[in-house]
């Protein structure tokens, strides 16, 4: 695996590959690489000829500075988890390599309503500076395919709005979540739980599974609320748990009138944040 740090060397290279004919798959991430991370990466190697990963905290989609500063940050582990799934290519800037001060990056763009509820409402800025990054990222890659988790079912809604806003020619893969044993949606954030915290989170997919056996019994609102109180504990708050439409985020009143429903969660541990969905109806 080669690793590059600045965008000359990384752009230099990719170019060569790209006048070859190779086609270039792209999974960016924040590092902390965990099992759901290497997922995208093998996608990228079965779907691309060239797969190149990124690790960059982007400061700018935290809107919790403590967030960003206890973000986890293993760069020796992640680089042998990469070389061993046999990633081709590593580009692992610095903040003023990715914003460099006279480059205007700043994105106007109307994402209307998926940038509004669910994340949108509790992590204000967040998506705009996901959407910011990427671009960025893209600009510079300038991949055939780009790699995401569908674990983010929201950031995917608003990239793939941005692609298709800005008419970027990239092929946007949504990957499936990869789960522990027990449920738990893989997160660089669940070392951060303690042990008793750890063995309280399964219940979120529990939680998420059981309205999927529900859905044609049960109003979608009276699913919700009682998924609020099965995820209320002591040392555990959700902040919502919404059942709506896959392509628009508006919430879902009737499943039978949509062909694409998704609840979609997000639940506080103490100081850690977690968020998972399921897709309840896709057709
Ligand atoms: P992050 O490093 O958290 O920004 O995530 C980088 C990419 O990995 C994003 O596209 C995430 O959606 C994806 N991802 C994170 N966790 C998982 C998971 N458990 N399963 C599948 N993809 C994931």
């Amino acid at each position: 695996m080669l690793l590059f740090k600045e965008v000359r060397d990384l752009q230099a290279h990719l170019y060569g590959l790209r006048q070859a004919g190779n086609r270039i798959g792209f999974v960016p991430t924040m590092g902390a690489l965990h099992q759901g991370h290497i997922a995208l990466i093998e996608r990228s190697l079965q779907e691309s000829d060239v797969t190149v990963a990124s690790i960059f905290v982007n400061p700018i989609q935290f809107n919790n500075p403590t967030d960003l500063e206890k973000y986890l940050r293993t760069p020796g582990i992640d680089m042998e988890m990469l070389i061993n799934a046999g990633c081709h290519v590593l580009f692992m800037p610095e903040v003023d390599e990715v914003y460099p001060r006279d480059l205007n990056i700043h994105l106007e763009l109307n994402f209307g309503y998926l940038t509004k509820p669910m994340e949108g409402t509790h992590r204000p800025g967040h998506f705009e500076g996901v959407a910011m990054v990427i671009k960025r990222l893209l600009d510079i890659v300038k991949p055939d395919s780009l790699f995401m988790g569908q674990k983010d079912f929201q950031q995917l809604s608003v990239i793939r709005e941005m692609l298709s806003l800005l008419k970027m020619k990239i092929n946007l893969v949504s990957c499936p979540t990869v789960r522990e044993k027990d449920g738990l949606a893989m997160s660089s954030r669940n070392v951060r739980l303690t042990a008793e915290q750890r063995q309280l989170a399964p219940v979120i997919f529990k939680t998420l599974k059981e309205t999927e056996q529900q859905i044609l019994q049960k109003p979608s609102r009276q699913l919700e609320q009682e998924a609020m109180r099965k995820l209320t504990h002591p040392g555990m708050e959700p902040e919502y748990f919404n059942i709506v439409d896959g392509r628009t985020l508006i919430p879902v009143n009737n499943i039978v009138d949509h062909d694409f429903v998704v609840v979609c969660t997000a639940v506080r541990l103490g100081e850690v944040r977690l968020i998972d969905n399921l897709i309840l109806k896709e057709s």
